[in-house]
């Protein structure tokens, strides 16, 4: 090929790079959209530095109710719509039911209409380990507790600003503490 036409095919596949990445299919830029999943320490690469409570299946089972074992340490998922919190509107945070490690807060709580706790984010980044999920033929990011490891819920990338992120969180991972009314003298 002539250097007159190979210039314009390298400027042309630059461009289309550059723009796919600044404003994808769905309108959000990738590198905001994707931040937290890609870039963001979360994501757990190593199993054993979780799991600082080394409690072992019997002592879980006598810690938490069956159905909180089968939540937060079996992953399962309780019916949507049916937990104490997907319709909790007060103030308050969100602790791990089976550490009490405090994971959210009703500030950054939101009606997502999916029938379970939604939260646009994490009280602390060092509070959860996320953990890609390949189950039921499809692609999510499970969300972990860090201190002792159970099973919370997954996280998506629709939700509200500003960080579109969605943690959709089983009630029966969570134990809510309600916020203290300050009296005014
Ligand atoms: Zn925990």
């Amino acid at each position: 090929m002539k250097p007159k036409i190979i210039l314009p095919i390298i400027l042309f596949t630059m461009i289309f790079f550059v723009l796919y990445f600044a404003y994808p299919l769905n309108g959000i830029p990738a590198a905001s959209r994707t931040n937290h999943f890609t870039s963001d320490s979360l994501i757990n690469k190593d199993e054993s530095t979780m799991k600082t409570m080394n409690l072992t299946e019997e002592e879980w089972k006598q810690r938490l109710t069956p159905e909180q074992y089968s939540v937060l340490r079996e992953k399962g998922t309780e019916r949507p719509f049916t937990g104490l919190y997907w319709d909790n509107h007060e103030q308050g945070t969100y602790k791990c039911a089976a550490c009490g490690s405090e994971l959210f807060s009703s500030d950054t709580k939101f009606d997502s209409g999916c029938g379970w706790p939604s939260f646009y984010d994490v009280s602390s980044s060092s509070a959860i380990e996320l953990k890609k999920d390949s189950s039921f033929g499809m692609i999510r990011f499970e969300v972990i507790c860090k201190k002792c490891g159970s099973h919370l819920g997954h996280v998506f990338d629709d939700g509200p600003q500003p960080t579109h992120l969605r943690y959709c969180i089983n009630s029966a991972s969570l134990d809510f503490k309600k916020e203290e009314k300050k009296h005014n003298p």
